[in-house]
């Protein structure tokens, strides 16, 4: 901002005065606006691409993905590509983040299990939806981090744990959907049986350093579960032991 040369403090407190009376009537600022109007660009993209779920593609318009990323990645935070978050993870792809929402249907009310938290952007987008999220990190940094994060930016309806998601989370199980974040090599028992029956699980499967299958499991209301391959895909590895 450019300073004016002013000779008392009364100048100075009128003019503090306007400012503060322009900019409470002025727009938000540009940046926020660019980041806004990339963010639809993005998700215009990802609906032409196939998505047709509106309850993913809203919650993707209003949630800021720039505040999940580091500040130097910004510039490229509404580019379709997954970003590095820190301790080697990264935050995935959008068009990733768009397909799997839509593929467990993730509506208002659900409770839905993700493993892998990682920067919190997949569990803000379930949030945005109206879903309850419980959300499990095996790093301890990368988990207090998208907890204060998910707080900072007003998502309620989030419980973040620095924890294994292999054991998922008996206490509040079941669950109406499970999403993995990190791809194990088999999908993990304890998992499967904190599916609620007629809840999905999708998630990555496969070998580290492999393209890995991204698999929708469904469980039917007598507890007899299906699994169909949906798409090739590339996620970090998930690991066994806490850090
Ligand atoms: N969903 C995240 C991206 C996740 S990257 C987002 O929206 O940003 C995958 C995350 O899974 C990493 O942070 C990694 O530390 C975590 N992870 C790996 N193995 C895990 C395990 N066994 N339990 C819980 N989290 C795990």
């Amino acid at each position: 901002m450019r300073s004016a040369p002013l000779g008392s403090a009364l100048a100075a407190s009128v003019l503090a005065g306007l400012l503060a009376a322009a900019a409470s009537c002025a727009p938000p600022p540009a940046e926020s606006d660019t980041f806004r109007a990339r963010r639809h660009a993005l998700v215009d993209a990802i609906a032409a691409s196939g998505i047709r779920d509106s309850a993913t593609l809203a919650a993707m318009r209003a949630v800021p993905r720039h505040a999940f990323v580091r500040r130097r990645d910004w510039p490229y935070a509404y580019e379709d590509r997954p970003l590095p978050i820190g301790e080697g993870q990264t935050i995935s792809q959008p068009f990733v983040v768009a397909f799997m929402t839509e593929a467990v249907r993730a509506r208002p009310a659900m409770k839905v299990l993700e493993v892998g938290t990682g920067s919190g952007y997949q569990a803000a987008v379930l949030a945005e939806i109206g879903c309850r999220v419980y959300t499990i990190e095996i790093i301890r940094s990368l988990a207090d981090s998208a907890r204060v994060r998910l707080e900072r930016l007003g998502y309620r309806g989030v419980d973040v744990r620095h924890g294994d998601g292999y054991q998922g989370w008996p206490q509040v199980a079941p669950f109406d959907a499970i999403m993995l974040t990190a791809a194990p090599d088999s999908l993990p028992a304890a998992l499967v049986e904190q599916l609620a029956p007629g809840g999905r699980i999708v998630a990555p499967i496969g070998a580290e350093g492999e393209v890995q299958s991204l698999v929708l499991v469904e469980k039917d209301a007598a507890g007899r579960t299906s699994t169909r391959h949906l798409l090739p895909v590339r996620f970090v590895p998930m690991r066994k032991g806490l850090r």
